[in-house]
């Protein structure tokens, strides 16, 4: 069998906020645009009332900027594979988002191709636990009215990511390695079970596009300025193709070898490892709740030390 060529762009937003204000290099508005401008729905991931992430679909590119900032928790499809159906029975054009496997999802759900469809998948480390998601957001801003998240925020630059919420009366600005709930997931606690598995990695996606970061740019195309975020582009399928010349009128972008696109970005190949001790974690998150949340916060730092010595008895 032939081994599917997939193209990689590294490229960013010409539009300074919608850089900034995107998790990568803002290459998911670029798109966007572009479906929008030629009458397209957009399907992508926003906050519900509580801050939870749920799916939904727009005509307007206004609708598009509440899609953009990746949510970290497992967003809700609700009824969205059902919705995009009508849609393209109706002869309409669909640009749908989401992880890996909700685009399998969406196409396994479909049973056949449309022509009018589009597909953006993410480079995915996993999804975090919506549960935990609402506890720890009561338990710091408890009362209070959250009126804004956002997972990755450049303040302090992309490569320096920090979390960035807002109530009426309180705002916590915490670098991710720093924040409870940002270190717990990506030390890979709090996933879905299937992350660990994930079955859709490498080149064994359904969509037609991968976006992610571009990790490793530096030694790639140094001479880029790099603190507002670069974004990754793998072109999967021939509508993917299209995808990304029509998203070219918004971007500063360059081709870049394959390998070298993944080569800094683990995720894009392999699940997160299932942490030791992860079964302990979930029995005394159910038992003490956020008591045991905050113990284990405390002892993170030893944790990790624990975590590594753990790998290297395992390696030997
Ligand atoms: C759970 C998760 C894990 C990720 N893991 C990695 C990784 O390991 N390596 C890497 O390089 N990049 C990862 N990313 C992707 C990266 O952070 C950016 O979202 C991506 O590069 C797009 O950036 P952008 O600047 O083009 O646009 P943005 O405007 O930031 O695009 C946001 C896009 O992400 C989608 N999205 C947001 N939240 C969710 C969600 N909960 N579920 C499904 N889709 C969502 C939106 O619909 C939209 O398509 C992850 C994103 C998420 C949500
Ligand atoms: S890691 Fe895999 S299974 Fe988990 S959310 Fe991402 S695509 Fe889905």
């Amino acid at each position: 069998m032939i081994e599917r060529q997939i193209k990689a762009y590294a490229c960013y937003n010409l539009d300074k906020d919608t850089r900034y204000n995107s998790t990568s290099g803002g290459l998911f508005l670029a798109i966007c645009k572009e479906i929008i401008d030629r009458g397209g729905y957009v399907v992508g991931v926003e906050f519900d009332t509580n801050f939870n992430p749920r799916h939904a679909i727009t005509k307007e590119y206004q609708g598009c900027l509440n899609f953009s900032g990746s949510k970290y928790p497992q967003s809700d499809t609700g009824y969205i594979y059902k919705d995009v159906k009508t849609l393209l029975d109706k002869d309409e054009m669909v640009l749908f988002s989401g992880t890996p496997c909700q685009v399998a999802g969406l196409k396994s759900f479909l049973k056949k191709d449309y022509s009018k469809l589009f597909c953006v998948d993410i480079i995915c480390m996993g999804v975090a636990s919506p549960k935990i998601w609402q506890s720890y957001l009561n338990h710091v801003f408890s009362n209070d009215d959250v009126d804004y998240v956002r997972f990755k925020d450049k303040k302090h630059g992309w490569t320096k990511y920090s979390i960035n919420i807002r109530s009426k009366t309180k705002e916590l600005h915490e670098l991710g390695g720093r924040n409870i709930f940002m270190n717990s997931y990506v030390l890979g606690h709090q996933m879905r079970e299937s992350c660990y598995e994930c079955q859709f990695k490498g080149k064994n996606r359904f969509s037609d596009i991968t976006i992610a970061d571009c990790w490793g740019v530096e030694k790639i195309i140094p001479e880029w300025d790099r603190h507002d975020g670069i974004s990754v582009a793998l072109i999967n399928s021939d509508q993917g193709n299209f995808l990304f010349k029509i998203a070219q009128a918004n971007l500063e972008y360059k081709e870049i070898p394959y390998e070298k696109a993944i080569k800094e970005n683990p995720y894009y190949s392999m699940g997160k490892e299932l942490p030791p001790f992860n079964k302990f974690f979930w029995w005394a998150y159910n038992e003490l709740g956020f008591l045991f949340y905050w113990i284990y916060d405390a002892s993170s730092f030893r944790y990790r030390a624990i975590r590594k010595i753990w790998s290297l008895i395992i390696k030997k």
